[in-house]
C-alpha cells in the first residue's frame, strides 16, 4: 500500500515534470475560487497560461490617508482590498471569466486633508496627480502590450481629482489598446448610496452625508479590521454641518482633527451592509461592462473636475529641481 502511494506520487511528480507547461487548473488559485488567480503568488509560466482573452485583470489601489484620531490610515486601502476580493468573487460566479487580482498599488492623490487647504498632514503620504496617472498609464501599457484586454481599477478613494487621474489612464488604455480599461469606483459614484437606507432621522442630523472618518467610514473600518479602531470613535465629538461650506470651515479650522459628521455613531452592523451594497454596486457595473454596456455614456464621479493646485505646485518644484541637475529627459 505504502509502496502504491510513492509510486504514484513518483509518477505525478514524472508526469508533471514531462508535460511541458503546467495546465491552467495547477495553477495558485484563491481559497474560495478556482477562477480567482493572485498576480504575486504566479511565475511567468503560470501568467502566459492564462487565456487573455477570457481574464479580467483587477487592479487595486489604496491611498495613506488621515482618518480622524480613530481611524487607520490605510482605511480606505482595507476598503479597496474587501471591495477587491468581492468583486472578484461576483465575476468569478456570474462569468465564465477568470479573475487575475494585481498587489495592491498604495498610493493615491489627494487627500481630504487638503479640501481644507491643510496639504500636508501626518498620515497623508500622498502623491501628485500626474504620479498617479502615469502609475496607472505604465500598468495599462504593460498590460495591453502582453495582450490582455480585460482590466478594471478599484480604487478607492472620494476625491473627485484622484478618480480623473485613473480615468485619464483608463482612457489611454482604450485608445492604445484593443478591449477596455475601467475604473470602478468612478463609474459606480455615490449614487448607491442613500442616506435614509442607512441612517434614522436623528443620525442623518448629527451626520447628514457620507464624507470622510465619518459615521459611513468609521463603520466600514470597524467592520473591516475592529482591532485597529477599538472604541477610539466613541471619543469623538459630532462635527456636524448644513452644507458643503461648512465641511470647507470645520476642516480649516487650526485644531480640526481630520474627520467630519459624528464617528460615534458608527457600528460594526452598519459596516457590514454598507461594504455589501459597495460591493454589489461595483459588481454590477463590472458585469454590466463585461456584458458588452457601453461605459463611454455612463457618468464618472471625476466628471467636470481637474487636477488641483497642490498636484501642480509640487509637479513644478521636482521639474525645477530636476532640470537645475540636469536630470531630466531630454524629449
Ligand atoms: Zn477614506
Amino acid at each position: 500500500m505504502k509502496f502504491e502511494i510513492y509510486l504514484t506520487t513518483i509518477l505525478i511528480i514524472l508526469c508533471s515534470a514531462c508535460n511541458g507547461p503546467k495546465s491552467p487548473e495547477s495553477l495558485p488559485k484563491a481559497k474560495n475560487s478556482e477562477k480567482i488567480y493572485t498576480l504575486v503568488e504566479m511565475s511567468h509560466a503560470d501568467i502566459s497560461q492564462l487565456d487573455k482573452e477570457k481574464t479580467v485583470v483587477l487592479l487595486q489601489g489604496g491611498i495613506l490617508e488621515e482618518h480622524g484620531p480613530h481611524l487607520p490610515v490605510w482605511s480606505d486601502g482595507y476598503i479597496s482590498m474587501q471591495a477587491t476580493r468581492d468583486v472578484a468573487q461576483i465575476i468569478a460566479d456570474s462569468t465564465d471569466l477568470n479573475v487575475l487580482i494585481f498587489p495592491i498599488v498604495p498610493l493615491g492623490t489627494a487627500g481630504f486633508n487638503g479640501v481644507g487647504g491643510k496639504d500636508i498632514y501626518p498620515g497623508t503620504y500622498a502623491v501628485t496627480f500626474s504620479v498617479l496617472r502615469a502609475i496607472f498609464m505604465n500598468l495599462a501599457t504593460e498590460l495591453g502590450e502582453q495582450g490582455f484586454s480585460k482590466i478594471m481599477v478599484i480604487h478607492i478613494h472620494g476625491t473627485q481629482e484622484h478618480s480623473l487621474a485613473i480615468d485619464q489612464a483608463c482612457e489611454y488604455f482604450d485608445d492604445t489598446y484593443d478591449g477596455f480599461m475601467v475604473n470602478l469606483f468612478s463609474l459606480a459614484g455615490i449614487n448607491w448610496y442613500q442616506d435614509d437606507k442607512f441612517k434614522s432621522e436623528e443620525e442623518i442630523s448629527e451626520d447628514p452625508w457620507a464624507v470622510h472618518a465619518d459615521m459611513f467610514e468609521t463603520s466600514l473600518t470597524l467592520y473591516l479590521v475592529p482591532d485597529l479602531v477599538k472604541d477610539r470613535h466613541k471619543e469623538q465629538e459630532p462635527l456636524s454641518y448644513e452644507s458643503w461650506e461648512d465641511i470647507l470651515q470645520l476642516s480649516s479650522e487650526s485644531d480640526w482633527q481630520g474627520y467630519v459628521g459624528s464617528p460615534r455613531l458608527a457600528s460594526q452592523e452598519l459596516g457590514k451592509k454598507i461594504m455589501h451594497a459597495w460591493s454589489s454596486a461595483l459588481g454590477s457595473i463590472a458585469i454590466r461592462i463585461i456584458k458588452g454596456e457601453d461605459y463611454s455614456v455612463m457618468s464618472k464621479w471625476s466628471d467636470g473636475h481637474e487636477p488641483g493646485k497642490h498636484s501642480r505646485e509640487i509637479d513644478d518644484q521636482h521639474e525645477k529641481w530636476l532640470r537645475s541637475k540636469g536630470y531630466l529627459y531630454t524629449r
